[in-house]
């Protein structure tokens, strides 16, 4: 592993005279992001834009490889954070979206990114789910671009330092509390807020049904093979319930987190369900789950920011609607 101080030098170094990342804006860091985990052999192609191609898609950065604590060597561009959103923000929120929209998305994930760099890594964020989605130059588009480069440089801030931030697709209308969802440390401004915004998005109330044998195959060690009747605990305060109680020969109560878990994120599309229940009439049992949004529903809302900007808010008032007590600072 390469200190951090050393491998900024070296990429730094290395983009000069390609075209790219030639000078050190103070406004807008430059963050590491492992590309792949593995190269598998692959060498990236540096091209004359400053770009490079590499496992079929064109990226930005200066790229290079690195050795991985388990041997194999990653690939990691160094870029420029803002370069980096151009790839992320329309992944996230369509281009059709508001500007404002656009904007508060794109000062979230800079704010995420930024707050993700490390010293103990050669990397700071993956290009993927486990941190943000980036598809390099082709997801680009142009109104994601004029929207980052309006707000070139904001983050959020809350006691002197980045703020922890969070986003996902539709909260349903609360948002969740990160401490009851990851079960980590409270937060002042992710305690969840209630969120007049998002009622029309596509997934704001769902459902789905499996068949009972697959929730039988997923709990039945814990309910000693049979699944006879199911409730909800008691909500929290968003009111999310924490909790899926089964019955069978034996009874247990599953964390609503490993419920999902374990019968599928496109099965329970979030943590806020409303309610589990066994439909016996059919010739095959099934197991029916209602719910409400889609995904963990900790912070930014991305639906509610939507229809939020479509009503004319700013960036400014979505993001101290849904981060309240945290400062938007200047860029
Ligand atoms: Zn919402």
């Amino acid at each position: 592993m390469i200190a951090r101080s050393e491998f900024l030098k070296l990429a730094v170094a290395s983009t000069i005279g390609t075209g790219g990342l030639d000078v050190w804006d103070p406004t807008s860091p430059q963050i590491r992001v492992l590309v792949a985990a593995d190269v598998r052999g692959e060498t990236p192609r540096v091209y004359a834009d400053g770009t490079f191609g590499f496992a079929g898609k064109r990226w930005r950065g200066a790229p290079s490889t690195v050795g991985m604590p388990d041997g194999r060597m990653a690939l990691v561009t160094t870029i420029d954070v803002d370069a980096y959103l151009q790839g992320v923000v329309p992944l996230e929120s369509p281009p059709s979206w508001p500007t404002a929209a656009l904007q508060a998305q794109a000062i979230v994930a800079r704010t995420f990114a930024l707050a993700r760099r490390s010293l103990s890594r050669p990397w700071d964020v993956q290009a993927g789910d486990s941190d943000q989605q980036w598809g390099g130059v082709d997801a680009e588009h142009p109104a994601a671009t004029a929207a980052i480069q309006t707000c070139r440089g904001r983050t959020l801030t809350y006691g002197g330092g980045l703020a922890s931030v969070f986003y996902s697709s539709c909260c349903g209308g609360h948002t969740a509390d990160v401490a009851a969802v990851w079960n980590g440390a409270p937060l002042p401004y992710l305690r969840g807020v209630a969120d007049p915004y998002c009622a029309a998005a596509p997934e704001y109330r769902w459902s789905r049904a499996v068949p009972l044998e697959r929730a039988v195959a997923a709990f039945g060690a814990r309910t000693g093979g049979t699944l006879t009747g199911t409730f909800l605990t008691q909500p929290d305060a968003t009111g999310r319930p924490r909790g899926v109680a089964l019955l069978g020969a034996t009874s247990t109560t599953v964390p609503v987190a490993d419920f999902r878990r374990a019968l599928g994120y496109d099965v329970v599309r979030s943590l806020w369900l409303r309610s589990v229940r066994i439909d016996a009439a059919q010739p095959a049992p099934r197991l029916l789950i209602e719910g409400a949004g889609r995904g963990h529903g900790v912070g930014l809302c991305q639906w509610g920011t939507k229809f939020f900007a479509a009503g004319g808010a700013g960036a400014a008032e979505i993001l101290a609607f849904y981060f309240p007590g945290t400062t938007l600072t200047n860029g």
